[in-house]
């Protein structure tokens, strides 16, 4: 992307954190950045919105924080894929395993109708378990995915790789 090495620039690498020996990239600086935020975002609108898509599926949390004013600028719908036992109606669900243990992701069972043309959000793509688990939920809706999208790919940990591997787009602002 155009304004990929901006977008580093702006994000914060905090070592040794959750855990020793983990690179934690933060986004929070992004964020307070009101001009980085903007062409962040616009950047993701102006990849899509000449693409008919119907829907931003937004991963919980910092997914949300994209996907909602990526959707109210493009004018379709904001739905979120959200971790295990937080939304209150009818759900579909996918578990997925992590370096220890696994995570569940789910989807409202009506939030999108077959054929139904959508882009998948996150902030960080790592191992991509949490995207492809995503992407499988809404593929079982009968929606297309018509593109993962995540601010930062960690190509090392072979995520981005294992997704298009699957079938899927891939794009990210910065490696
Ligand atoms: P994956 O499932 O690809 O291994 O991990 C990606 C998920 O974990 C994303 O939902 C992302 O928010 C979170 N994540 C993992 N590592 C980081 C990190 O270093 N920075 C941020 N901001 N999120 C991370």
């Amino acid at each position: 992307s155009v304004y990929g090495d901006y977008i580093k620039s702006v994000i914060r690498t905090v070592r040794d954190w959750p855990n020793p020996g983990v690179n934690f990239r933060d986004i929070t600086p992004l964020l307070q950045n009101s001009a980085a935020f903007r062409k962040l975002i616009d950047s993701f609108v102006h990849r899509y919105q000449e693409l008919n898509i119907d829907a931003i599926a937004a991963i919980d949390a910092r997914g949300f924080i994209i996907g909602a004013p990526l959707a109210y600028e493009m004018g379709c719908s904001f739905v979120p894929v959200r971790k295990k036992g937080k939304l209150p109606f009818k759900t579909i669900s996918e578990t997925y395993k992590l370096e220890y243990g696994e995570a569940t992701v789910e989807l409202n069972s009506d939030a999108f109708k077959k054929g139904d043309r959508i882009v998948v959000v996150d902030d960080l793509i790592a191992t991509g378990g949490t995207m492809l688990a995503a992407a499988k939920l809404i593929e079982r809706t009968g929606g297309e995915v018509v593109e993962t999208a995540a601010i930062i790919d960690l190509p090392e940990l072979g995520g981005s790789r294992h997704i298009r591997e699957a079938g899927h787009n891939v794009f990210a602002v910065c490696s």
